[in-house]
């Protein structure tokens, strides 16, 4: 009835839900059963609470905007993202969003990220032991320009030397690398292992070197003079363990002479100790870095990373629909090489992944992709900081898509091109890829 005025229901303030951005009278029942049905009773509690707050300072502080700000935004390149933005600053979103508008022009795109294609695995000497924690995102012409003047002055310093991995000492810890830990890239760690043993005693490589332990403090020193990363010296430190570790459990030394195999006991421990200090070290090392790459105004901010993704994306859209045309499924290289660099581009600059993922992403990673609601997970275990994690990769469903794509149809294309050069050749359908390493 007209005029009358229900006064019994209390005014309850809706709550949006992150998940699937609805509004809810009763947040934590909506969270509980549908939007986030395997989450613990805390996490659950901890988003209402921001929910609630959100809320509150919507109502507080969100419901005027600048006349000032919106101008800005209105004649910016990108207004309609800057419009986005500047609402979810008010806690407020939007749905529905397309994909951003193409503009630019792929050429450009393709020759900047080609120059950057990261680094080749174990392609300078140091880098073998090297392991790149640092997760430093964008590092490709800097890294390298560092690592070439490095080896330089390590060489000038003699810490490069190595004896010949012919010598029984170092081939019998190659097989004990290769049969017990298989170990790929045991190679790398018996040189350095080996350059330590020149260092210790040019002569012959020998287990004497656990009779000097001033002998490692002058390594490393030269080492830092080098400019090596405590990281790189602890790696150094972690190949001398195994080796002796090795000659501990797996030779007749204990047997054979009881005094030595004492002293590499005790070596070992040394070694140990060592490994703590540069590894403290090390941690400051990649807080300095990462302190340094944020105040580094010549970095490329997160939102200068994705506009190269956001200005090309119509042109990968554009190849992407051809391969659905049937009668022109056939692409150029250049369309081929600009599907792969965007790909790689994603996993990068999007998902702020080092360069050694892409290249060590393999084709069974990809196959055995896990689904997770919307998303597809692609787990990489073999990337230079594998000792650690296993790095995965979270892909939307647009992003599978793409991905799905182009293992499929675009890189039988690039891997047929590489094998018969200059023709124009059409892998048959069905014909599987032979090679399984990298993107
Ligand atoms: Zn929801």
């Amino acid at each position: 009835m007209a005029g009358e005025k229900k006064s019994a229901a209390p005014l309850r303030h809706y709550l949006l839900c992150p998940v699937c951005l609805r509004t809810q009278d009763s947040l934590s029942c909506h969270l509980r059963r549908v939007c986030m049905k395997d989450k613990t009773p805390p996490q659950i509690l901890e988003v209402v609470e921001k929910a609630k707050k959100d809320v509150c300072d919507l109502l507080k502080n969100g419901r005027a905007f600048s006349y000032a700000v919106l101008k800005q935004i209105v004649s910016s390149p990108n207004p309609l993202k800057g419009l986005i933005e500047e609402l979810k600053n008010h806690h407020l979103f939007v749905t529905g969003v397309p994909p951003p508008l193409p503009i630019g022009n792929p050429r450009l795109v393709t020759e900047t990220l080609s120059e950057c294609p990261g680094e080749a695995p174990g392609e300078t000497e140091p880098s073998d032991v090297e392991s790149c924690g640092s997760n430093e995102l964008f590092q490709c012409r800097q890294e390298k320009t560092y690592t070439k003047d490095k080896m330089v002055k390590a060489k000038d310093l003699g810490i490069l030397k190595k004896h010949s991995a012919d010598h029984p000492l170092l081939k019998r810890f190659a097989d004990y690398l290769k049969n017990d830990y298989e170990n790929a890239k045991y190679q790398q760690e018996v040189d350095t292992v080996s350059r330590y043993l020149y260092f210790a005693d040019p002569t012959e490589p020998s287990l004497k070197f656990v009779n000097d332990r001033e002998k490692l403090r002058d390594f490393l020193g030269q080492q830092a003079k080098a400019g090596y990363k405590a990281q790189t010296s602890g790696n150094y430190i972690k190949c001398l363990k195994r080796f002796l570790e090795f000659h501990l459990t797996r030779t007749g030394l204990r047997q054979d002479d009881r005094e030595l195999y004492n002293k590499c006991t005790l070596y070992l421990s040394f070694l140990t100790s060592s490994q703590s200090v540069l590894s403290k070290q090390a941690s400051k090392e990649i807080v300095q870095k990462r302190h340094a790459l944020l105040f580094d105004k010549s970095q490329p901010t997160p939102r200068e990373c994705l506009a190269v993704l956001d200005k090309s994306e119509g042109d990968l859209v554009k190849i992407m629909n051809q391969l659905d045309d049937s009668s022109s499924s056939s692409l150029s290289r250049t369309e081929c090489i600009f599907v792969l660099y965007y790909l790689e581009a994603i996993v990068i600059l999007r998902h702020c992944q080092r360069p050694c993922v892409v290249q060590n992403m393999k084709v069974k990673e990809w196959l055995e992709r896990k689904h997770a609601d919307d998303d597809s997970i692609v787990f990489v275990k073999d990337h230079k900081t594998a000792a650690h994690f296993v790095v995965s990769i979270v892909l939307s469903k647009k992003e599978e898509a793409w991905f799905e794509k182009y293992y499929t149809k675009v890189r039988p294309q690039l891997l047929a091109g590489e094998r018969k050069p200059p023709a124009k050749v059409q892998r048959p359908p069905g014909e599987q890829p032979g090679c399984t390493e990298g993107i």
